[in-house]
């Protein structure tokens, strides 16, 4: 197992834009690291640098203590599962897993130990003859990284493993991998864009944007303190609303309702003017249901819900707004980046099932503004 470092790494295919521009990660040994961000934001690229097949333009990689920039792929000892698997369709699952030790020359002993103590672990015994045309999503899963395991290589680099599993096996096979990870405890890189997988799966996750680190920062945190706007549109699902607000004294007016800062918050902002402030569907009541203990610790907003849509356990409502220009702007780069159109023109709201808002009609929703994050319009930086 192995600690793999990474300083100032750069990767510049010919001459546009860096794909990865100045990366520097620690990912310590055993820890399940997760690389996420929008597509073409240089995921893909960085960890095909760490594996080893894609040349490092300039930066040092150190895994296991050792400089690898200069090593081929096979001398890394790292193992890589793909989208694909690529599991031979002519070998059984035994061959398959053994694959790698064939290779090396290994003795058929020492092969039939090491697969089949992957077997164990992996509960794939009673599938070792079959081939892998005869077997489900989930269990080629498990024999690409039985072959993986066999060759006790020193970590485990994921490339959008289950994108191509439909909704449900990709949630049984998201599981399996995590109880897998923890099990045998080896340091693991893996890629997404899903930010379910990214949230469930890791220790700790690295958000990417135009091929620069954004934050790393374990699932919670990630979510409760973004650095930014777009890590915090990016991270959670329905996402963040941005709402443009006027500061004044330590109240902030919106589009619905004014939310009375408390201390800390009051200081960061102090001083500025126009600002967005970040609030996530979920930090919203339906102001009837609330009680007079929680209610003055919130604020209250009014608007109009527009389309409301019933999920069983909650519902969302929608609530269209006008954004002034000067915002507009700022938050349309983020929208698209986001792929989330709607981001400026309307808030989302998520409140209990039992709620009896209607459309088209005004509702008063409570709103923790003990939750609410402040953000600068301009650099998008979190200030709260
Ligand atoms: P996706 O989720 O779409 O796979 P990604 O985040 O993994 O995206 P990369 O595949 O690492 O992104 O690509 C990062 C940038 O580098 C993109 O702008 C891409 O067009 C560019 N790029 C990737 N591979 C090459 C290549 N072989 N030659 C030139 N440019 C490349």
């Amino acid at each position: 197992m192995a600690e793999i470092e990474m300083k100032h790494i750069v990767k510049q295919y010919g001459d546009g834009f860096p794909a990865v521009n100045d990366v520097s990660l620690d990912i310590a040994d055993g820890e399940f690291m997760i690389l996420v961000g929008p597509s073409g934001c240089g995921k893909s690229t960085l960890l095909r640098m760490i594996v080893g097949l894609e040349d490092i333009t300039s930066g040092d990689m150190v895994i296991g203590g050792k400089r690898v920039n200069d090593q081929a792929p096979r001398e890394r000892n790292l193992s890589m599962v793909f989208q694909n698997y690529a599991l031979y369709p002519h070998l059984t699952v035994f061959e398959n897993i053994a694959f790698p030790l064939r290779l090396s020359k290994m003795d058929d002993a020492e092969v039939r130990r090491r697969v089949n103590e992957a077997a164990d672990v992996l509960e794939l015994h009673e599938h070792l003859e079959r081939k892998p045309a005869n077997l489900s999503g989930g269990q080629r899963q498990r024999v690409a990284m039985g072959r993986a395991i066999v060759r006790q290589a020193e970590a485990f680099l994921f490339d959008e493993p289950l994108s191509n599993l439909d909704a449900k096996l990709r949630g049984q096979m998201r599981t399996e991998i995590a109880r897998l990870q923890r099990r045998l405890g080896i340091t693991t890189v893996y890629v997404t864009h899903d930010q379910t997988e990214a949230m469930t799966l890791g220790d700790r996750v690295c958000v990417l944007r135009k091929g620069k680190i954004q934050q790393v920062a374990s699932p919670r945190e990630l979510y409760e303190q973004p650095v930014n706007l777009f890590v915090a549109g990016f991270i959670g699902s329905p996402p963040m609303n941005f709402l443009p607000a006027r500061l004044e004294g330590r109240s902030l007016t919106t589009p619905f309702g004014a939310i009375e800062l408390d201390e800390r918050r009051a200081k960061a902002v102090a001083g500025r003017d126009l600002l967005l402030v970040g609030i996530r569907p979920e930090y919203f009541e339906d102001a009837s249901l609330v009680d007079d203990v929680k209610r003055p610790v919130g604020s209250i907003f009014r608007a109009r819900v527009d389309v409301t849509e019933w999920l069983g356990d909650q519902q969302y409502a929608y609530i269209p707004y006008e954004a002034p220009e000067e915002i507009t702007t700022q938050l349309r780069e983020l929208s698209r980046e986001l792929d989330s159109e709607e981001l400026r023109t309307q808030a989302i709201v998520s409140i209990d099932a039992s709620s009896r808002i209607r459309e088209g009609r005004e509702a008063e929703f409570w709103l923790d503004s003990r939750k609410v994050h402040v953000f600068d319009p301009q650099s998008g930086e979190n200030l709260t």
